[in-house]
């Protein structure tokens, strides 16, 4: 059986990150999709939101499951019995990171290894960063994230807009 791991800040989760988490769990037996704690204070969604929202989107997924993590990815891994990260790469700028990060882990962690999932066209543009900003300018971001995350996103500011 292998098990992989899928972690990310998903701050939120959008429909660039579901669609690897879609063609991640036709690959594996079973997928992670981790949800890193960490203490970034910009953060729009907190991790116990997160992963509501992202729970939702996945429901359709039975082999995926949906989890957090503090400290080092590679301590997660070994907890959960898992060899296998599983990371996306969009342009040519998402790779020194990512690659860094995969020679990091393997020296921490020579068990492991790195499947980076390119990115599919249609979502090449797309990142959480960006959504968020579209967002806070009052643009549509109906198309860039799950159902779930944009009904969210929206109860956010619907409050602060009628006050
Ligand atoms: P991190 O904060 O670890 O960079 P993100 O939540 O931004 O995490 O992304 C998690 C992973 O998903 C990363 O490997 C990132 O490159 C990948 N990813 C993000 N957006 C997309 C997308 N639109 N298409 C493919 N992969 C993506």
């Amino acid at each position: 059986m292998t098990r992989a791991v899928y972690p990310g800040s998903f701050d939120p989760f959008t429909n660039g990150h579901l669609d690897i988490t879609q063609r991640g769990s036709a690959l594996f037996d079973e997928l992670i999709v981790a949800v890193l704690v960490n203490t970034d204070k910009n953060a729009m969604f907190s991790v116990e939101e997160r992963q509501m929202m992202m729970r939702e989107a996945v429901v359709h997924l039975p082999n995926v499951r949906v989890m957090a993590f503090e400290g080092l990815l590679v301590d997660f891994m070994r907890l959960r019995q898992s060899r296998v990260i599983l990371r996306g790469l969009r342009a040519l700028s998402d790779f020194e990171y990512e690659f860094q990060l995969a020679q990091m882990n393997k020296q921490l962690a020579p068990e492991t290894e790195t499947f980076f999932m390119v990115t599919d066209a249609k979502y090449s543009y797309l990142s959480s960063r960006g959504v968020k900003e579209v967002f806070n300018f009052g643009g549509a971001i109906q198309e860039f994230v799950p159902p779930g995350v944009f009904r969210r996103m929206r109860e956010r500011v619907l409050p602060k807009r009628t006050g």
